[in-house]
């Protein structure tokens, strides 16, 4: 699988350390390296030639037995939040032991080190933070941020072993943390915990990643109240000053780190939007809670039309919630239909929304700008017999669903049990195997349960969720339900950007990334009604996904002129495998 490196160009071959390393520091400075640190597996001969000798008990051990005693030390405590703290404490250690526990029990640490634990860790982190981690960036910065990025790279002792150019950035301005609202300095851990996800789940190496709190304040009252608040104790900067901080971000970007690719994560729908389309095309970017979650849904529907055997023209779709995770995911599955080919009436009737104010349509009293996009139309409206809707007209889920008779019906309401029994019996009515996606976070927001849609539907529905729900087994039968989840989707599309050195991240590269998931679904998932892989499967997929990302990049003109032959090989030579390596000291 390891490529033939003297083929690929020196900017992908240095994506991730090969050995042996030429290390230039000695003793506690050595163990206090977290990228560097091997704690008890430094070996003999390392151990002399690197003035470690009596700084670490006698015994060697190898990353195994480390692995399993890490394991003993997490599974003791007894709550997440300290299972997080547990983690990060060894991140801030030993970074190769943590990806290693890491990549090896995905499934069991994906919900610490991420959504929901990671929340929980936001809404506390000034008083759980031990060590900082990443770049914090305020307002009274705005003439140094490119002095600031600096500082994230240059080591204070000139020598770099570790270091590397920053190729990955996620940042955030903290307003819309998960479906926690407005965290201040303590929405921090959703980058840190996303780019612990890109290095675990497709093998970025952590010294070309860069978490970055954009902090321009908080409007939540209880920070602004806590004495020992660590962020800028500020109201939120707005309007054109905040538009100008953002502006000064991007460019110094570009002056800075100009390979590197950036995520945009949890800003307010109104700005994700905003700022996405503003700057996709002048910066390598993309905004993950819109396109990853668009691309990972539509991958969803793509294996459910793969199990009932018609295809993505012939769907009807409801979207219960109309906000930025409802719009990208219609977003995404307009583009899918417009790629195949699918006319433009037959796409404004197949997409219907619905917010807190029932069914979106066109002349709808209360109808916001974000949601006019997908607002139904008169032609739509006559053809589903609602031709006679007055404008303060609210329509319930049931009768929209009797209207429109939807295929698929995808939640993103936030609003628990929103998928009434009755609107589902309905569905099903109309529908051989209904295809239904209550996606809201966390468990306790999802719009139905799994095993009760099953019920309704006599066990016809296929059925993909938000939040990670234990199998079911109806007359007999075990029922697998796939975890919605974008980490399916960006670690790969961040792979396939920076070998691929992509200027821009175009729309066709997350149809690509959805259609090549779905593709992933075995047979065996799929008949036992999963309409995704199984979160180990997760290093091969992103594997895929970047493979195809970087094909496209080639084909449409943004990235490098990769032979087909090259291009797999050229993804490998990038992953990193958390493993010590040798070490020689650098003179
Ligand atoms: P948002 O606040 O931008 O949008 C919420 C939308 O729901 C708004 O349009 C609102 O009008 C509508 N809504 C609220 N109550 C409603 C009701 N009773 N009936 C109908 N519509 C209602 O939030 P968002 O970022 O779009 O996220 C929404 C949910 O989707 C969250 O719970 C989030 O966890 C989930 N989500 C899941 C995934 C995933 O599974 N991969 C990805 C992103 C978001």
């Amino acid at each position: 699988m390891l490529a033939d490196m003297r083929q690929l160009p020196q900017s992908v071959k240095d994506l991730r350390p090969s050995g042996p390393l030429q290390v230039p520091f000695r003793g506690p400075k050595l163990l206090e390296r977290p990228l560097l640190n091997k704690d008890t597996a430094f070996d003999d001969g390392e151990r002399n030639v690197f003035g470690l000798r009596g700084l670490l008990p006698p015994r060697t051990s190898t990353i195994e037995e480390q692995v399993s005693l890490e394991l003993e030390h997490i599974r003791r405590k007894g709550d997440d939040l300290e299972r997080y703290i547990g983690l990060a404490a060894l991140q801030d250690r030993n970074e190769t032991l943590f990806y290693r526990v890491l990549l090896e029990n995905l499934e069991e640490f994906l919900p610490i080190v991420y959504t929901p634990t990671v929340g929980r860790a936001c809404q506390s982190f000034s008083h759980i933070m031990r060590r900082p981690r990443g770049l914090w960036i305020t307002p009274a910065d705005i003439d140094r941020v490119p002095e600031l990025l600096r500082n994230a790279r240059v080591d204070s002792t000139g020598a770099a072993a570790d270091m590397g150019d920053v190729r990955l950035i996620v940042a955030t301005d903290n307003e819309r943390i998960l479906g926690l609202g407005d965290q201040g300095a303590g929405g921090m851990g959703i980058p840190v915990g996303k780019l612990s996800l890109y290095t675990a789940g497709a093998g970025i190496y952590p010294a070309h990643t860069l978490p970055v709190s954009l902090d321009v304040g908080t409007d939540n009252e209880e920070l602004l109240a806590d004495p020992l608040y660590i962020g800028y104790r500020e109201r939120r900067l707005r309007g054109p000053q905040y538009d100008d901080f953002i502006e000064a971000f991007v460019v110094a970007i570009k002056d800075v780190y100009p390979n590197a690719l950036l995520q945009w994560e949890d800003f307010k729908q109104h700005n994700a939007i905003r700022i996405l389309d503003r700057y996709r095309h002048r910066l390598t970017s993309f905004n993950d809670d819109i396109q990853g979650t668009g691309a990972v849904v539509l991958a969803g529907v793509l294996a459910a039309v793969r199990a009932i055997g018609r295809p993505l023209a012939e769907q009807r779709f409801v979207f219960l919630g109309a906000g930025a995770a409802g719009t990208g995911i219609a977003r995404t599955v307009r583009a899918a239909m417009v790629a195949q080919g699918v006319d433009a009436a037959t796409i404004g009737r197949a997409i219907v929304t619905a917010d807190t104010n029932g069914l979106v349509f066109s002349g709808r009293d209360n109808l916001d700008d974000d949601k006019r996009e997908f607002a139904l139309r008169a032609e739509a409206l006559a053809h589903y017999g609602l031709g006679a809707l007055n404008a303060s007209d609210r329509l319930s889920l049931e009768a929209i669903v009797a209207a429109v008779k939807p295929t698929v019906l995808i939640g993103t309401s936030g609003v628990a049990g929103a998928f009434t029994e009755a609107a589902i019996r309905e569905m099903a009515a109309h529908v051989e195997r209904p295809v239904v996606f209550p996606l809201s976070n966390p468990t306790a927001k999802t719009e139905a349960i799994p095993s009760d849609i099953l019920a309704w539907t006599g066990g016809r529905a296929l059925i993909a969720t938000g939040s990670p729900f234990e199998d079911v087994v109806v007359d007999g039968r075990n029922h697998v339900f796939g975890q919605a989840n974008n980490v399916f989707i960006f670690p790969g599309m961040g792979l396939g950007a920076i070998v691929a050195e992509a200027r821009e991240i175009t729309d066709e590269m997350f149809l690509l990334a959805a259609e090549t998931l779905a593709s992933m679904v075995s047979e065996e998932r799929l008949a036992a009604g999963a309409l995704y892989p199984a979160v180990s499967e997760l290093r091969e997929v992103s594997r895929q996904i970047a493979a195809k990302v970087v094909c496209q990049s080639r084909d449409c003109g943004v990235g490098r002129l990769y032979r087909d032959g090259e291009i797999i090989e050229a993804v490998d030579s990038a992953i990193w495998f958390p493993t010590y390596l040798p070490y020689s000291p650098s003179v």
